[in-house]
């Protein structure tokens, strides 16, 4: 069985296989052990931990992952890649290779069948084209979860971590600190894969917390706010939610909400943090 994480062994799998690239499914490999190391180190797998990898590739992190934690499940959307997985990760008995797109898997019930409903750690060098969608899915599907480790893009790992005043500061800001603490703790050039991705990237762990650091009464409202904000950022926050249609407040009702908060009728969306955008949800909510 082949080590991976060098470029060489890389190749020699690749061409092993005759394998073809998918840019449709955002492939590219990691090809730098340095990097790998530092994803397991902010990842802090032990072998207590059961582990799901999302788009394992050809299987350079999860056999990393499989040294480590107890149990890993790696979910892999490309059929292409099934066999060269199973050859890859031939040595290792505790993993288990899932044929699926993981934005249709119940993750859930994995996680209850495998590892009794005890919280999972996330692992993933993930797919650019859809990482918000896998990330706001983690999170607001509910399912137990420790911590999420990921590759991502440079400016989304940003984007994650920045407050209000940034110019990054926006809806994916506000959901990860929802429910995250979020880290960047590595960047990373594109270099380090095969084919090389056009942006740079950046490792960033989110540790979930326990409960949200903000008491909302109505996390689904708390949130349909926080896109009518960001989906007219040049609007006042008065105007913007009143042109969306998914809120029924009148911009009387937003105007008198922001005064009894002390805040001035022409603010925008983009300056409020989390703990205003929970008190706004929730006294909008006692309005009606
Ligand atoms: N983990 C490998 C590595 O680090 O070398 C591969 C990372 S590559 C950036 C992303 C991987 O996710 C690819 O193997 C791709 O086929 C897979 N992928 C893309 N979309 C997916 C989806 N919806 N569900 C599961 N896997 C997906």
């Amino acid at each position: 069985m082949t080590k991976l994480a060098n470029a060489q062994d890389t190749f020699q799998v690749l061409q092993k296989y005759h394998f073809s690239i998918q840019k449709k499914y955002g492939q590219n490999f990691l090809i730098d052990t340095r990097v790998l190391d530092k994803i397991m180190e902010a990842a802090q797998i032990t072998e207590d931990d059961f582990v799901i990898e999302i788009g394992p590739g050809l299987g350079t992190m999860t056999q990393r992952l499989c040294e480590c934690a107890r149990e890993v499940v790696a979910i892999e959307i490309d059929a292409a890649l099934i066999p060269v997985l199973s050859d890859t990760l031939s040595s290792y008995n505790n993993v288990t290779i899932i044929h699926a797109d993981v934005l249709k898997t119940d993750l859930k019930q994995l996680i209850d069948e495998r590892n009794g409903g005890n919280p999972a750690k996330i692992v993933a060098n993930l797919p650019y084209y859809i990482t918000t969608p896998i990330i706001m899915n983690l999170f607001e599907s509910h399912i137990p979860i420790d911590s999420v480790t990921v590759m991502v893009q440079k400016e989304v790992a940003e984007r994650m971590q920045v407050g209000p005043g940034t110019k990054d500061y926006g809806a994916l800001s506000l959901a990860v600190q929802y429910y995250a603490r979020p880290q960047i703790v590595a960047n990373v050039p594109p270099n380090c894969f095969v084919p090389r991705p056009k942006v740079g990237s950046a490792v960033v762990n989110l540790k979930v917390f326990d409960s949200p650091p903000v008491r909302v009464q109505d996390e689904e409202h708390m949130f349909r706010l926080i896109r009518a904000s960001f989906n007219q950022r040049r609007k006042t926050l008065v105007n913007g939610l009143n042109n969306f249609r998914e809120l029924p407040h009148t911009k009387e009702e937003v105007a008198k909400v922001l005064s009894d908060m002390g805040l001035a009728e022409t603010i925008r969306g983009e300056t409020l943090t989390l703990e205003q955008f929970a008190e706004l949800s929730n006294r909008l909510l006692t309005l009606n």
